[in-house]
């Protein structure tokens, strides 16, 4: 089963090295396909790669992806084995732009296909441009993040600040943003475990 799963991500990765479907696959380095375990009970799904994750092709590498897994380690996780890593986009969008609707959409089919594969407990929209995909563009992240839903089948979805406007945020003090991202992963802990 395992074995499998790799072998249907490899390919849906091989496919995406060879796309050119939108604008961003001009000017990438690398695709940036998933960091992680396939086996992992929590998929978590990023905006876009930035210039640290273009130049190595692994998604959350730079200051905010250190970031994320400081906070995902001081809650008790692995990011290594509890964590499947992707993005709404594969390949970086210039300038580390928001990448665009139709971006996102010519690339969706990619990670439906990931999401399928790896069968998670529990998927994290991780910022708003990650919720905006698929909860819609008029949601505010500050209203929704904690929140949880059922999406793609029927899986628990929740929705955590993106790490980098966490590193604009320094505090650690009850209710502030890092403060309620680190409640937000104890309470993903809680629900991938039951
Ligand atoms: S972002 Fe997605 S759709 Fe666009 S070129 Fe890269 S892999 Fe293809």
């Amino acid at each position: 089963m395992a074995e499998e799963k790799e072998i249907k991500l490899n390919k849906i990765k091989e496919e995406c090295k060879n796309c050119y479907k939108c604008e961003l696959g001009k000017t990438r380095k690398n695709i940036v396909f998933s960091d992680g375990n396939p086996n992992a009970k929590i998929l978590l799904i990023g905006e876009a790669p930035g210039a640290d994750e273009d130049a190595t092709g692994t998604p959350f590498v730079g200051r905010a992806g250190k970031l994320l897994t400081k906070l995902i380690e001081e809650c008790g996780f692995s990011r290594k084995d509890d964590f499947y890593i992707c993005n709404t986009v594969k390949c970086r969008p210039p300038e580390n732009r928001v990448p665009t609707d139709e971006e996102k959409s010519l690339c969706e089919n990619y990670l439906l296909e990931q999401i399928k594969t790896v069968n998670p407990k529990v998927i994290v929209l991780c910022g708003a441009t990650s919720a905006k995909s698929f909860l819609g563009n008029k949601i505010k992240i500050s209203e929704i993040r904690g929140k949880w839903y059922k999406l793609f089948d029927n899986i628990d979805t929740t929705v955590i600040f993106h790490p980098s406007y966490l590193l604009r945020n320094h505090s650690e003090l009850e209710g502030s943003p890092r403060w309620l991202t680190k409640q937000d992963i104890y309470k993903i802990k809680e629900i991938s475990e039951q």
